[in-house]
């Protein structure tokens, strides 16, 4: 689960980390009530307005229809109402989201904090993730911040490091100055990184989360080390230890026919092609996802009914199938090991007469425990639904469906 900058930097500042500090607004008016409260806190003349969506590139990416940059510099309180009234409510598209861009509904009002002064500003790239081949929590870290991580990787990958953490002994000082040492710091800034980079860890480990990406971490003119930006991916299976992070999910970041899914305890992942899948198990449904493929076809979504695909669930499987509309046809594949196929087959058929307006042909293919009775209860239903007991029958009859 992702949650929202804002979120990610009460996080951060919960766990000792320095932060851009800034307050949430939903309204002009109330982003012109932040501004006049951080002022106050932290005596800023200077803001940014900065969009909050779950997806980076902000600061590049535009409002729909107009120049207006998904994270701005507001030098008055003034400013900050006009890009505030300019943002809410509209789309913002950057290089990570689709054409339409993703709706602002919140804006994070934070301190200026590239203001000059007697050493200049540097931007650095810090993240904290598992490197699963390793099987090791790894710090990844860069001069180059500020930027597109992967276009460093592909262009200068010699300026990325990777510290990795030994799981028996936890992240060990000498391994935070090595951190300052290599990002080219001294002094106060050496410091600062330091206990920059301890705290980020501690944040890292204490939520359980499954990436922490800071970009850009930011040594200020007065030679502060601070996170300007926080991007974090919280560990979906270690979320009931965590219900206050549980809380921070925005239902309206995410796929609406997913969120629904998931209301169902379906596990559905939608995609793009044109044939939907109903399985029963994850192995079995990446599987028929390749047989559509090689039979020309292309997978609309992943979706895994479960063990127990009773008519009730088969029926709410179809609905959130169909709700595609790029979906031609449908391929339900089950093996029948706990559920027997005759009553699968028979739920099929209820769950179609229920729903009435099915659109697309569904080819059936039923294995295991009586299929043969199963493939008669579906040929003789008249309905608009194909039966198949192997996979290639299967896969032939959704070639002919979609063309
Ligand atoms: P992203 O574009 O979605 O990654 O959003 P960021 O939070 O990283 O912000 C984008 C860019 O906005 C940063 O790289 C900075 O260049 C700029 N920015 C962020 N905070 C400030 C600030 O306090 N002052 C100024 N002048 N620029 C800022
Ligand atoms: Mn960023």
């Amino acid at each position: 689960m992702n949650i929202h900058e804002y979120q990610g930097k009460a996080v951060l500042k919960s766990f000792g980390v320095a932060i851009q500090n800034g307050i949430v607004a939903d309204t002009p008016e109330g982003a012109v009530e932040a501004a006049k409260e951080l002022q106050k806190q932290t005596g800023t003349g200077w803001f940014v307005v900065k969009s909050q969506i779950h997806a980076g590139g902000r600061g590049k990416g535009k409002i729909v229809g107009s120049e207006q940059r998904g994270v701005a510099l507001a030098k008055s309180i003034d400013d900050v109402k006009t890009i505030a009234t300019n943002i809410l409510g509209k789309n913002l598209v950057t290089l990570q989201t689709s054409a339409t861009g993703k709706k602002v509904n919140k804006v994070f009002i934070a301190e200026d904090v590239y203001y000059p002064g007697e050493t200049p500003t540097k931007e650095f790239y810090m993240s904290v993730l598992l490197d699963r081949a390793k099987g090791r929590n790894t710090i990844m870290y860069s001069t180059e911040g500020g930027m597109d991580i992967e276009t460093v990787a592909h262009d200068t990958p010699h300026l990325i490091f990777k510290e990795e953490i030994d799981p028996k002994v936890g992240l060990r000082d000498f391994q935070c100055r090595k951190i300052a040492f290599n990002l080219g710091l001294s002094g106060e800034a050496f410091k600062g990184m330091t206990k920059f980079v301890a705290a980020l860890y501690k944040a890292y480990e204490g939520t359980d989360s499954a990436m922490f990406e800071i970009n850009p971490v930011l040594k200020t003119s007065d030679n502060k080390i601070i996170a300007v930006d926080a991007k974090v991916t919280l560990d979906n299976n270690s979320l009931f230890r965590h219900p206050d992070l549980a809380e921070m999910r925005d239902v309206s970041e995410e796929d609406p026919t997913e969120v629904e899914a998931g209301q169902h305890n379906l596990n559905y992942v939608k995609l793009d092609g044109n044939v939907g899948c109903m399985v029963n198990g994850a192995g079995l449904a990446m599987a028929t996802m390749d047989i559509i493929k090689l039979s020309g076809g292309d997978p609309a979504n992943f979706l895994d009914v479960g063990g127990t695909a009773n008519a009730a669930r088969v029926e709410q499987a179809f609905r959130i199938i169909l709700k595609d509309p790029k979906v031609k046809a449908i391929l339900v594949n089950i093996f029948g090991g706990i559920v027997r196929c005759d009553r699968v087959a028979q739920g099929i058929v209820d769950a179609y007469k229920n729903i009435g307006d099915v659109r697309v042909p569904i080819i059936i293919r039923l294995q295991g425990t009586n299929a043969i009775e199963a493939k008669k209860i579906i040929d003789d239903s008249g309905l608009k639904v194909f039966s198949a007991i192997t996979l290639q029958e299967a896969a032939d009859l959704v070639k002919k469906s979609v063309g």
